[in-house]
C-alpha cells in the first residue's frame, strides 16, 4: 500500500551526497529570506525545509547520519546521510533504485490489516459521505488501500514512483501517476475529493512542496489525511537520551527513527501551522499508536536495525516492545486531517 518511494531530490545545492536530503525551499510557497541551504557542512546554515524559516540546532550524529532540530516547527530533520552505493552523477536513477528497493522490502513486512485501519480513519472522519468520491493515495504502493476504497464505491487513483509497485496497482485497475509527490504528478485540472498520504511525508526531501501539491489537487471541500511518525514520541526521546548516556554506543532507537529513508519526524503544533500556511483549514493533528509492520519486524527485519544480531531474540524483543507500547499507549505517529475550504466557506 504505502510505498516509501514518492520522492525526488532537488538538484540544487553544492557537492551534496546523493542521500543527503535537506532540500531547498518550496518553489510554490513564498520562501523567506535565506542565504544557503546547508547540507553536511558546519560552515553552512541549515534551514528547516518544513517551515523554511529556522536554522536547525542540536545536531545529533550517529551511524553516518546527522539529525538537526527546528526551534520553529519542532521537526527533527536528517541533515546528512552517508550515501549507499550512489553515484552523484546518477542521483535520480539512484533514488528510484532506493525507492524500488525500499518499496519491495516495506510491502513484504507490512501489517496486513493496515489498509483496513487507514480506511476506518477515512470512513469515520467522512461520516459516511463517500459515494462516488474520487480518492487519490499518494505513495499507493501496490494499491492495498486503493482496493479497500474501491470496494466501498470510491473512484481510485494513486501516485507511485516505484515501478514494480505501480505495475501491481495498475494491474488491479487503479489509475496510477508514476511521478513524485514533489512534482506535478497529474494534469492541473485533475481534482480529488479525498487525498491520503499514509507514512509517506517523512520520506520526501521537500515535504512542504508535497503538501502544496496535495492542496492544489484537492477539490473545494476536500479532505487530506496524513499519517507520519511523530517527533517527541517516546522512541526518539529515549533514543536521544540513551545515545547520550552511553556515549553514542547505543543508537538502535535513533536508527529506527531516522535513516536515508526516514528524513523527518513532525511535531504536532508546528505541523499544524505549516498546513495552515499552505492553505488548509480545519487542521487537526493528533498523536496515535498505529503499527505499519508486523510485530516481530521492529527489531530487525528488512527495514529496521537489528538489536542483538540474534534473529530469534530480536523477534522476541520486537514482539515484547509492541505489547508494551499497546499496554502503555505509547503513541508513535501523528494523524493529520486537513480540509480545503469550499467556495461557500464550508468543507
Ligand atoms: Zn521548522
Amino acid at each position: 500500500m504505502v510505498s516509501k518511494s514518492v520522492r525526488q531530490e532537488s538538484s540544487r545545492g553544492r557537492s551534496r551526497s546523493t542521500a543527503a536530503r535537506v532540500a531547498g525551499g518550496d518553489a510554490q510557497i513564498a520562501a523567506p529570506r535565506r542565504t544557503e541551504t546547508g547540507v553536511g557542512a558546519d560552515t553552512f546554515q541549515r534551514f528547516c525545509p518544513v517551515c523554511v524559516g529556522h536554522t536547525l540546532t542540536g545536531v545529533v550524529r550517529f551511524a553516518g547520519t546527522s539529525v538537526g532540530f527546528c526551534p520553529g516547527c519542532q521537526s527533527g530533520v536528517v541533515i546528512e546521510v552517508q550515501p549507499k552505493a550512489c553515484q552523484e552523477e546518477r542521483a535520480k536513477a539512484c533514488h528510484e533504485e532506493l525507492a524500488e528497493d525500499y518499496s519491495t522490502r516495506y510491502e513484504s513486512e507490512l501489517l496486513d490489516s493496515k489498509a483496513l485501519t487507514c480506511w476506518d480513519i477515512v470512513r469515520r472522519e467522512m461520516c459516511g459521505r463517500l459515494d462516488s468520491k474520487r480518492l487519490l493515495d499518494i505513495g499507493c504502493g501496490q494499491g492495498a488501500f486503493l482496493d479497500v476504497a474501491r470496494r466501498a464505491g470510491l473512484r481510485t487513483a494513486g501516485v507511485e514512483i516505484a515501478t514494480r509497485a505501480a505495475d501491481a496497482a495498475e494491474a488491479k485497475g487503479h489509475q496510477v501517476f508514476r511521478r513524485s509527490a514533489e512534482e506535478s504528478f497529474c494534469r492541473s485540472d485533475e481534482r480529488f475529493d479525498i487525498i491520503t498520504m499514509w507514512d509517506i511525508l517523512e520520506h520526501l526531501g521537500r515535504p512542504r512542496l508535497a503538501l502544496g501539491n496535495a492542496y492544489g489537487r484537492l477539490s473545494e471541500g476536500g479532505q487530506l489525511f496524513i499519517l507520519t511518525p511523530m517527533m517527541g514520541s517516546p522512541y526518539d526521546r529515549w533514543g536521544r537520551r540513551v545515545h547520550r548516556l552511553t556515549g553514542g554506543r547505543c543508537d538502535q532507537l535513533l536508527r529506527m527513527c531516522w535513516d536515508q529513508n526516514h528524513l523527518f519526524r513532525f511535531a504536532r503544533e508546528g505541523t499544524r501551522r505549516v498546513l495552515l500556511s499552505v492553505g488548509f483549514t480545519k487542521v487537526s493533528v493528533n498523536p496515535v499508536l498505529l503499527l505499519s509492520l508486523r510485530a516481530d519486524k521492529y527489531a530487525g527485519g528488512h527495514l529496521l536495525p537489528h538489536w542483538t544480531g540474534v534473529a530469534g531474540f530480536d523477534r522476541l524483543l520486537s514482539r515484547s516492545g509492541v505489547r508494551l507500547a499497546k499496554l502503555f499507549g505509547l503513541n508513535n505517529k501523528l494523524l493529520i486531517v486537513a480540509a480545503r475550504e469550499g467556495a461557500d466557506g464550508g468543507v
